[in-house]
């Protein structure tokens, strides 16, 4: 088969490992950008460059920081340090911010145990969930988890190991559709969700 010079064949190959890009769409991405002043491919590769510098993983939560130390909600005097909100990402930590209706700590556990895409429990943020159970004055646990079956395994997992640390477990209450995403949840849907949370 005929191949792109190495330079394309490279790009294409790394845009096609990024989820919902299939060679194709890359193709046709890194056609697109061969069009663009060279000056707008200087921005995307700083952009990019900038990533990788200057995120950092906060060591309390697992969620995005700027700096290499704690993140701005961790950090932050203005947050109810008693409750914890987890989330499998911190893009669903960036949607549950924007309904405004939470003002807890954040814990990032980095995915949900889903068997099929090979995600088990050894492979979250949950060494540090427990130390901070531990260690912080927490009283509630909201899980926010996606509700479909590995949000529901992962929720069945955790309730058994936060049980014995006598805290309130509750999850976001029902009106997010089963198998949705957070993610795509709206903010007047996702907050009622969050004010009417009920046990887990
Ligand atoms: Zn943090």
């Amino acid at each position: 088969m005929a191949q792109f010079p190495y330079s394309i064949e490279n790009l294409i190959a790394e845009l096609s490992n990024l989820p919902g890009v299939g060679r194709k769409t890359a193709e046709r991405y890194v056609f697109y950008l061969l069009k663009r002043p060279k000056n707008q491919l200087e921005k995307l590769c700083s952009a990019i460059s900038q990533l990788q510098k200057q995120i950092f993983i906060c060591p309390q939560c697992g969620n995005f920081s700027e700096q290499n130390s704690l993140c701005a909600i961790c950090a932050s005097d203005k947050r109810d340090r008693q409750t914890l909100c987890l989330v499998a990402e911190s893009h669903d930590l960036i949607v549950i911010e924007s309904t405004a209706e939470y003002r807890g700590l954040y814990h990032v556990l980095g995915g949900t145990i889903n068997p099929i895409d090979g995600i088990t429990e050894e492979q979250l943020n949950i060494r540090k969930l427990l130390e901070r159970l531990k260690n912080e004055k927490i009283t509630e646990v909201i899980f926010a988890l996606n509700p479909d079956l590995a949000g529901e395994a992962t929720t069945i997992y955790l309730k058994k190991l936060l049980t014995p640390f006598n805290v309130k477990l509750t999850r976001l209450a029902r009106g997010l559709p089963m198998g949705a995403d957070l993610e795509y949840a709206d903010e007047i849907t996702l907050g009622s969700a969050i004010k009417g949370r009920r046990d887990v």
